[in-house]
């Protein structure tokens, strides 16, 4: 079986089948850094993390694009709103999304335009549609797409034409699905644009980008410079970008180039908590730094996120993440065992068929579009297995390992190793000498005392042929 995703353009599952393989190019929105990014906008990060490193565990060379939005309707009013300059404001954001992505140990894209630094592109694009006839300038003095020239607009979100309004133009980034209108490309500049330096000289007029043109023109320009190519094989966001972000990405994109923007289209669905959309009007607003302060464990929430398949809405309740950090210790404690036994027994064994098995049951979950809870029950199911065959002395460890080590690759969820105190460390080995001293002398109940000590200071310790060996738990 191969690679199989679900494609928004065409609503069904279809064969992955990049362009120029094994190149993959992949453009995933990035976040708005008005504010912080909340966990629901991470979650979308996060699969789309999924998608990427499963790619690149089939074979595949990916080249992953993310944009930064330091420049739309948002970023402007909340810059001025602070009675800042749009880079003064939007700075401590991009540091903060950094932050936040490494806390959850997301892989970084190879590249991150910023919108700010890609305003030529953008007046080249402008221009571009400007030339071909299908964008105007409205009286407003602002450039608009005319949507009633590019007959396949609408195919994305299925907008059927009969509800297109011709002519009816929207200046605003975010405008309702049930009223497509003819959008702006290029803003006219305001008074608040000029004040917190959000405008730009173009030769239709100096102004600002519209948001979804920034996509477009980051999106081309990136991958004409790696790749000397039109389209991309994947395009990712969260659903509420497919209309109307996205459905406009591919107009103004394939009326410029005259190809196809993005051959597949990903979506992944939201976060809910209390069974509302996390969002910062509703007020149930809850970022990765709050995770982080309340020391949650990333590898908890990543697992808690690949037990719901992507295109299903996930329920985050405090319940369910302390169901996942319960996994991910039991995760790290069998990966521990595996690993102490390595250098015990045979590379063959009952343990190594454990985990040749998981690794076919891995494989073909995750083919089947990121079926990642189906890949994550494996798993366990590996962990519950292995743990049997390991009390029933099986060899085939070495192999085991390799196989789970692959499969970490593409989930990442062996719990954070805890910083230790390196007082701790010497005390615990002095400590553990004292013990091996009285177990030679046979004083038992010595041995037994400092194992109670060592516990009461949360070391745990395990005697092997090979000596003993502590952890912190
Ligand atoms: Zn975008």
């Amino acid at each position: 079986m191969t690679l199989a995703l679900y494609n928004t353009l065409s609503r069904s599952v279809e064969p992955f089948a990049p362009l120029a393989p094994p190149r993959v190019t992949l453009y995933t929105c990035g976040p708005t850094v008005w504010n912080y990014a909340h966990i629901g906008n991470f979650r979308t990060f996060l699969f789309e993390d999924l998608l990427r490193r499963y790619l690149a565990y089939s074979g595949y060379d990916v080249v992953h694009i993310m944009n930064l939005t330091d420049v739309d309707d948002r970023t402007i009013k909340a810059a001025a709103a602070a009675g800042k300059r749009l880079d003064e404001h939007t700075a401590p954001f991009v540091q903060a999304f950094v932050d936040d992505r490494d806390y959850l140990r997301i892989l970084p894209a190879h590249v991150y335009p910023r919108a700010t630094q890609s305003v030529p592109a953008m007046v080249r694009l402008v221009a571009q549609l400007l030339e071909r006839g299908v964008a105007y300038q409205g009286e407003d003095g602002s450039i608009y797409f005319a949507i009633a020239k590019f007959p396949n607009y609408g195919r994305l979100s299925r907008l059927e034409t009969r509800e297109l309004k011709v002519g009816a133009r929207v200046a605003s980034d975010e405008y309702a699905k049930d009223d497509p209108r003819d959008f702006a490309l290029w803003k006219k500049a305001e008074p608040a644009d000029e004040q917190v330096g959000a405008a730009w000289d173009a030769p239709f007029g100096r102004g600002r980008p519209g948001w979804h043109l920034e996509c477009s023109a980051m999106a081309l320009e990136q991958i004409g410079a790696c790749c000397h190519t039109q389209t991309l094989d994947i395009h990712a966001g969260g659903v509420d970008l497919i209309f109307p972000h996205h459905e406009d990405e591919i107009a103004q994109s394939e009326a410029a180039t005259g190809q196809r923007f993005a051959r597949c289209w990903l979506h992944g669905e939201f976060l809910n908590v209390r069974g509302t959309k996390m969002s910062k009007r509703f007020g149930n607003f809850l970022t990765a730094r709050d995770l982080r302060e309340q020391g949650v464990d990333a590898a908890a929430v990543r697992l808690l996120f690949w037990q719901t398949h992507y295109r299903k809405a996930l329920d985050f309740t405090d319940e369910a993440l302390a169901g996942a950090g319960a996994g991910v210790k039991r995760l790290g404690e069998f990966y521990e065992r595996v690993k102490r036994e390595t250098g015990n027994g045979k590379r063959s064994g009952r343990l190594a068929e454990l985990a040749t098995k998981f690794e076919t049951d891995f494989r073909s979950a995750l083919d089947d579009d990121l079926n990642a809870p189906r890949a994550c029950a494996a798993l366990f199911q590996l962990v519950h297995d292995g743990n049997a065959a390991l009390d029933a002395g099986e060899s085939g460890a070495a192999a085991a390992l390799g196989i789970v080590d692959r499969a970490m690759a593409v989930l990442d969820i062996l719990p954070t190793a805890k910083a230790v105190d390196p007082t701790l460390v010497r005390w615990v080995e002095e400590r553990i000498a004292a013990r091996d001293k009285a177990r030679k002398g046979k004083d038992f109940n010595a041995a037994d005392r400092i194992r109670a000590e060592l516990r009461a200071r949360g070391v745990e310790i395990e005697d092997s042929a090979s000596g003993t060996t502590w952890r912190l738990v």
